[in-house]
C-alpha cells in the first residue's frame, strides 16, 4: 500500500498532479478542499461551518477537518492507497493522521512538496479564478492570506516529515508531464 501526501502552497499543482497519480497507481484521491467545496455546494452543516473560513482564505479548524478526513478514508476501506491533497496542513492534523493510520496498520509512505515561487503561484491562481469561480482565487489579498496560513501553520510539517525521513520535494515549475515524471521518479522508489 502506498499513501502519498502532496504538499505545496495553493496553486502549486497538487490537484492536477493527483489526478494523474491516482490513475497511474490506482489510488484514492482525497482533496480536503474539494470535499469542503462539495459540502458548501450542497449546503450541508459541514459546508456552512467551513464556508466563512474558506471565503477568507483561512484554514478550517483542525477538529472539523480531521473528522472529515477520517470519514473520507473510512468510505474507501478497500483502497490500495491514498493521495492526500491539501491534508495535513497543520502539525495537529499530521499527528492525527499518523495516529489514525497507525491504528489501521497503515502509514504515510512519502510526502512530496511541489515547489514554486509566490509570484508564479499568484499568477496561476488569479488565472484559475477566471474560470473556477472560486472567490478565494479571485482576490490577491485572500491569496496572500492563504500563503500566510501556509507559512505559519503548514511549513512546520517539512521538519515533521523530514524527522521521519519522509520529506521529498520537486520543482513545481514546468509542463504537467515533466512534473508528473518528477513525482513518479520518487514514488517508484517505494
Ligand atoms: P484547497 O482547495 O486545498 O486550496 O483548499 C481551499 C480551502 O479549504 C483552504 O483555503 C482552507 O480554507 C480549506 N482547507 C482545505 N484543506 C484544509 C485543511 N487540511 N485544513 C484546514 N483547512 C483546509
Amino acid at each position: 500500500m502506498i499513501n502519498i501526501v502532496l504538499f505545496g502552497k495553493p496553486g502549486a499543482g497538487k490537484g492536477t498532479q493527483a489526478e494523474f497519480l491516482k490513475t497511474q497507481y490506482g489510488l484514492i484521491h482525497i482533496s480536503t478542499g474539494d470535499v469542503f467545496r462539495y459540502n458548501i455546494k450542497n449546503e450541508t452543516e459541514l459546508g456552512k461551518l467551513a464556508q466563512s473560513y474558506m471565503d477568507q482564505g483561512d484554514l478550517v479548524p483542525d477538529s472539523v477537518t480531521i473528522n472529515m478526513l477520517k470519514a473520507e478514508v473510512e468510505k474507501n476501506s478497500e483502497a490500495k492507497g491514498f493521495i492526500f491533497d491539501g491534508f495535513p496542513r497543520t502539525t495537529a492534523q499530521a499527528e492525527a493522521l499518523d495516529a489514525f493510520l497507525d491504528k489501521k496498520n497503515m502509514q504515510v509512505t512519502a510526502t512530496i512538496a511541489l515547489e514554486a515561487t509566490d509570484d508564479e503561484l499568484v499568477e496561476r491562481l488569479l488565472k484559475r479564478g477566471e474560470t473556477s469561480g472560486r472567490s478565494d482565487d479571485q482576490d490577491e489579498s485572500k491569496i496572500r492570506n492563504r500563503f500566510d496560513e501556509y507559512n505559519h501553520k503548514t511549513s512546520p510539517l517539512r521538519s515533521f516529515y523530514t524527522d521521519q525521513d519522509k520529506f521529498h520535494s520537486v520543482n513545481g515549475i514546468g509542463s504537467i508531464d515533466e512534473i508528473t515524471e518528477r513525482l513518479t521518479a520518487i514514488i517508484d522508489r517505494f
